[in-house]
Parts: structure tokens; C-alpha cells; sequence
């Protein structure tokens, strides 16, 4: 069936972004009407502005449990990622070969100005072992960055054991190891306690749990120096200068304040994700899920199909009113395979037939029926067209 404009649309990419959650955007007008003044301004205008990004900073303070003045507001994630990356100093890191390219590229960059990385593999699950970084840590080590969960495969990392090997490694080593974590996947579904994982700079984005796009948070434990990337000014303690979205601020606090309540919704999510992977796995022979079962985020699911294409599959999907993903990205007119699915070991022809469905604390178990009914004969047809035959 084609799209119709009256079809019911289905959202399954949580994992691309969320919906502004209703109450987020209403803590968000007043700072987009009347309250607009520079938080800088000495002026009633300027002060109700910097009010409201205290508050916000400490909503995200008590989220991770660390203090407010610990808590810089970027522009993305990728912002602080970057951060961290180009501005740690290190001239060693060790990271993964699954991490967000906000990662992977800014190491690029700083090994074409002479800093060593080191990728970790990581196991058929998408797992980082822990006696992989500990083996792979030089006397030049500075900095240590893991994801807390996969954006592709939702594979959730040993980050607290990781933590409590370098603490135990730090006590002997003049220079200290920072330890990182891009946190942007976990934070609707894992504890972030800083303390608890035991990291010196986490990651988080407000566009993934039902806050605004454009605005993300880059946790600085009180001691830990990191050089600024950009230039210009004081605010955010001179780490992240350039006037504050007060708008976007307080609709990340209020999103995460949200956090909270949305997690009663994680154990239904968790009931029709393993609905989808059961009845898909039962239903369309030789297809594969890619990833860990246990230690897998709850909104997650991806599955390869051998003889379908990912990008095929996923605009027949939307053809149904299905909205989706698929781990290779369309670049220049050639078609790369995700690195992720790759570093788990897959061939290039499974990680062609990727498909990423993203459940979030809207999605309904009818819509995840209508998946379940409409997905076997999607690729059933484009098996056919490609003539794939069955071993
Ligand atoms: N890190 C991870 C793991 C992500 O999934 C994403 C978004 O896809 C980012 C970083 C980048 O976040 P932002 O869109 O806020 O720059």
C-alpha cells in the first residue's frame, strides 16, 4: 500500500530523535515570548533568563548527582563530544569502533595532529571488554572514552566496572586518566549517577528523551581540565562561550526532569520491544537480530535480513506509514555500511540489510502488531526482486 495522507503514522526512531514532550515545550514558551532577555544582562529581562538556567542546571545536577557548577550546556552532544575529545590534551586515547562519529571523527582529526588512538573491537554483541582497555592503556594515556549505550544496536557498556579498573589504575599513575562516557542513548532508560559509573565528563542530548534539538550537556567533574574548543566569551565558565538558548536550556530541564516519570513507561516498552524480535524472528526466516539480548536498551531492536536491502526495506516501511532506520548512510551516492555493525562482525552484505526499529514511551502495541504484520511480505518482495534464494 502507498502513503496516504490519512494512514496512521508509526514512529520507530526514537533512537533518531523524540517528540517534544508537551509539558517541555510549555516550560520552554515563556523564555521564546516575554522572557527573552540575554541571560548576561544585568536587567530584570537578563536576570529572569539566568534564573531559569540555574534551575535547569540544577535539575540536570540532581539527575546525575554531581554539583551544579559541574554542569556545562553545550549547543549538541556533538558539541561535547567534541569537547572532550579536542580538548582533553591526551595524547593517548583509548575509544571504541562503535562510538557516535562524534567521536570517532574528532579522534581522526587529532591523530592528524599527532595523537595516538587506540580503537578498541568489540565482541559479536557489540560488547567492550574490560580487560581490552585495561591492556590497551600506555604511560601516555590521558583519556579513556566509551559509550554508555549504542545509538544502532543499543548495546549497553561496562561503564562502572570500566570506571572502578581506572580508579584502581589511576592511584598508581602521576598522570591521571579521564574517564568519558557519551551518555546520550542510556539517560531515558539508565541510572547516570557520575558517581556511580565513576566518570570524570558524561554526554547527554535533550532531542533524545522529549526535549528540544540543539542543546545538550557535557558533565565536567570539579578538577577535571579540559582546554575550550571555542572562543569568545564567559558564559559556561568560558568552556562552552556564546549567548545561552535560555528556551532550549529549560526545555532540557524539563525534559530530564521528566526522566523520572518516564521510566514507569520502560517495562512496557521493554514488553513490545521483545514482541517485535520474537514474532519477526519466528516470522521472516534467515533473518538475524544484531546486538546483545541482555544487555540491550529497552527501546531497541535491529535486525539484518540477508537478500534486503536496508534502505529499500526502510522506504517500504514508510510507503506503510512506518517510520524506521537502517544503519548504512547514503553518502556521496555510494552506500557504507555502518561501521557498528561491521566492528560486530557481520559482512558487508548483512550490514546492507539492516533495519533499526526505535520504540519510545508513545509507541503502542497495535502499531507494533501492524510491524509485525506488514514486515514478512515487505521482505518477502524484495527478496524476490533480488533474487535471493535460501540456503
Ligand atoms: N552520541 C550518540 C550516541 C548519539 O546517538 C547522538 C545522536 O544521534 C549523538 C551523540 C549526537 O547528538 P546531537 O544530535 O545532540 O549532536
Amino acid at each position: 500500500m502507498l502513503y496516504s495522507i490519512n494512514m496512521e503514522k508509526i514512529y520507530l526512531d526514537n533512537a533518531a530523535t523524540t517528540k517534544v514532550d508537551k509539558k517541555v515545550l510549555e516550560g520552554m514558551k515563556p523564555y521564546l515570548e516575554a522572557e527573552y532577555g540575554n541571560a548576561s544582562s544585568i536587567h530584570f529581562f537578563g536576570q529572569d533568563g539566568r534564573t531559569a538556567i540555574d534551575k535547569a542546571r540544577e535539575i540536570v545536577a540532581g539527575f546525575l548527582n554531581c554539583q551544579p557548577k559541574e554542569v556545562i550546556f553545550t549547543g549538541s552532544a556533538t558539541e561535547a563530544d567534541n569537547m572532550v575529545i579536542l580538548g582533553s590534551q591526551a595524547k593517548h586515547i583509548i575509544t571504541s569502533q562503535i562510538e557516535h562519529p562524534a567521536i570517532l571523527e574528532s579522534c581522526k582529526h587529532l591523530e592528524s595532529r599527532g595523537a595516538e588512538v587506540t580503537y578498541l573491537p568489540v565482541n559479536s554483541d557489540g560488547l567492550v571488554e574490560v580487560s581490552s582497555v585495561e591492556q590497551a592503556i600506555k604511560p601516555e594515556t590521558g583519556l579513556v572514552s566509551i559509550m554508555y549505550a549504542n545509538n544502532e544496536v543499543g548495546t549497553i557498556q561496562p561503564i562502572k566496572e570500566i570506571g572502578e579498573m581506572l580508579k584502581y589504575i589511576n592511584q598508581e599513575r602521576e598522570n591521571k586518566i579521564y574517564f568519558h562516557t557519551d551518555a546520550v542513548q542510556a539517560v531515558n532508560y539508565l541510572d547516570c549517577d557520575v558517581g556511580e559509573l565513576g566518570v570524570d565528563l558524561l554526554t547527554l542530548s535533550a532531542h533524545k528523551v522529549y526535549g528540544p534539538k540543539g542543546i545538550g550537556t557535557l558533565y565536567v567533574k570539579h578538577g577535571t581540565e579540559i582546554e575550550p574548543i571555542i572562543f569568545g566569551g564567559h558564559q559556561e565558565k568560558g568552556l562552552r562561550p556564546g549567548t545561552e538558548s535560555v528556551a532550549n536550556i529549560m526545555g532540557l530541564g524539563k525534559a530530564i526532569e521528566l526522566v523520572k516519570e518516564h521510566k514507569q513507561d520502560n517495562d512496557q516498552i521493554l514488553k513490545l520491544r521483545d514482541k517485535l524480535i520474537n514474532n519477526i524472528l519466528e516470522k521472516i526466516p534467515e533473518s538475524k537480530l544484531n546486538g546483545s539480548l541482555e544487555n540491550r536498551l529497552p527501546n531497541n531492536v535491529n535486525f539484518s535480513f540477508k537478500g534486503a536491502e536496508g534502505e529499500a526495506i526502510v522506504i517500504a516501511l514508510d510507503q506503510e506509514g512506518i517510520a524506521t532506520s537502517t544503519g548504512s548512510a547514503c553518502s556521496s551516492g555510494s552506500l557504507s555500511p555502518s561501521h557498528v555493525l561491521l566492528a560486530l562482525g557481520l559482512s558487508q552484505n548483512e550490514a546492507h540489510g539492516s533495519l533499526r526499529l526505535t520504540l519510545g514511551k508513545d509507541t503502542t502495541e497495535k502499531e507494533i502488531d501492524k510491524v509485525i504484520e506488514v514486515l514478512p511480505e515487505i521482505i518477502g518482495r524484495l527478496r524476490e526482486i533480488s533474487g535471493y534464494r535460501f540456503k
